[in-house]
């Protein structure tokens, strides 16, 4: 007999982390159904990031069970290994722990009381629970005990043809973060997006739909797609579909230069930063005001950790001085005082715009180049604490840089810093 296709996804499931507890425990009880993203994926022949259940009701007491049995399985104490997660609104729990992550829901119905807002929540039945969804596609259960499956209208044949479709007309007024979810499904699984729901996307964008929803919830979306290995892709569909002016209507996605400064950014470098401070570039180039400000209160909005903000403004802020700059520096003692402080991301940026030579030389080998003493070998020579050992250091560092130092290793440096002029 054929193996059929929830068959499939169950076998899958078993060999995952927390598949086999997750499997054990829904065998004594009937309500128990793997969905969305999971399905989705192991249909595919992916591994899903996370399992997504749903149980008829009281989701939290579900997750505590499966807490305990995921640790004994695992022989360990399950408190020590275990994090779970409650939200009471939303009827939801989530286990985590090393190995994986289950996201557990109570199977519900969803209102929204205004365009953009976040959902009302109650106890639904399991065909209002698919019905809720984002796209077909994510709307296929199957269940834990018997192995049948459910879905929508639709997520079959979509599921088969690689097609994204929302659930209803409304989808994307009710909840517009849809649009951003839907170019990251669409960059991630290669998936089309149905004609009626591009129109409907491009009426909800043209309405204004995103400018209903909250920043911190864009935020969230944003960084998804950010964090994506198909990022470029992600965003490249975003601003295809009018998402990016929307959101701000400065806000550009040039792709060839969003690839070639990721092809230039070193492993040190943060590739979702890049591709954010390619995003809000335009802010500082066609600047009227003080684009450093600008590009903090819009990170502000979308909630992004001040650390990365900061970055991502220091980055472009950075971009139009490093192009007129770098091109002229020939020797690496000028490319440093041009480079030094300026986050990796922004000199691929500028690398990408044009000063790609001096950007590499700089990402690739000037950046790396250290002294062998430091200011302890100062010290100890007898010059005095103070600015001045750093003044001496970066003297010498600036002369090892143009090769001029007598000979290499530390006697040579160690020679330079004493007879440096300070
Ligand atoms: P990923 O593979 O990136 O984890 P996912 O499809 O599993 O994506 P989640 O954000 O983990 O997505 O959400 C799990 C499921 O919940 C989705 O597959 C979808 O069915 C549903 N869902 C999530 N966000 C929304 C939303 N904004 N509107 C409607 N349904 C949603």
């Amino acid at each position: 007999m054929p193996v059929s296709a929830p068959q499939i996804v169950l076998e899958r499931l078993h060999h995952l982390p927390g598949g086999k507890a997750l499997l054990e425990l829904a065998a004594g009880r009937d309500d128990v159904e793997l969905v969305g993203g999971a399905v989705r994926d192991l249909l595919l022949g992916h591994t899903p990031r996370e399992l997504d259940v749903v149980v008829a009701d009281d989701a939290i007491g579900f997750a505590g069970e499966l807490a305990r049995r995921v640790g004994s399985l695992a022989g360990e104490n399950p408190d020590e290994r275990f994090e779970s997660t409650f939200h009471e609104r939303f009827r939801t729990a989530l286990v985590w722990w090393g190995g994986g992550r289950i996201d557990i829901a109570s199977r519900r119905a969803e209102s929204y009381p205004a365009p953009g807002a976040l959902p009302d929540v109650r106890p639904g039945s399991p065909e209002q629970d698919l019905l809720r969804r984002d796209f077909t596609v994510n709307a296929i259960a199957v269940s834990l005990t018997d192995a049948q499956m459910r879905s929508a209208p639709h997520a079959e044949e979509d599921m088969a043809r690689g097609v994204l479709r929302v659930l209803h007309e409304q989808s994307f007024i009710d909840d517009p973060t849809r649009l951003l979810r839907m170019a990251r499904y669409a960059a991630r699984l290669g998936f089309e997006v149905e004609g009626s729901t591009a129109t409907l996307a491009r009426e909800a964008i043209v309405e204004g739909a995103l400018g209903t929803v909250s920043g911190a919830r864009i935020g969230t979306e944003l960084r998804l797609a950010l964090g994506e290995p198909g990022a470029v892709a992600a965003l490249a569909a975003m601003s295809e579909l009018g998402v990016l002016g929307a959101l701000h209507p400065r806000l550009r996605f040039e792709e060839p230069v969003a690839g070639k400064a990721l092809a230039l950014l070193p492993e040190d470098g943060r590739a979702d930063l890049a591709l954010l401070a390619s995003l809000v570039l335009p802010l500082v180039l066609r600047a009227d005001g003080d684009p450093h400000a600008e590009i903090v209160a819009l990170l502000d909005r979308w909630n992004f950790p001040a650390g990365d903000r900061d970055r991502v403004a220091a980055a472009a802020v950075a971009v139009p001085r490093l192009i007129e700059e770098l091109g002229e520096t020939e020797r690496p003692s000028a490319l440093r005082e041009t480079a030094l402080g300026v986050p990796l991301e922004g000199v691929s940026l500028a690398g990408a715009l044009g000063a790609e030579e001096p950007a590499r030389r700089w990402l690739e080998q000037t950046r790396h180049v250290h002294l062998e003493i430091t200011g302890e070998d100062l010290l100890a020579a007898g010059i005095p604490e103070g600015p001045e050992i750093g003044y001496r250091l970066e003297a010498v560092l600036r002369r090892k840089l143009d090769d001029e130092l007598a000979s290499p290793g530390r006697d040579a440096e160690l020679t330079a810093a004493l007879d440096a002029c300070v």
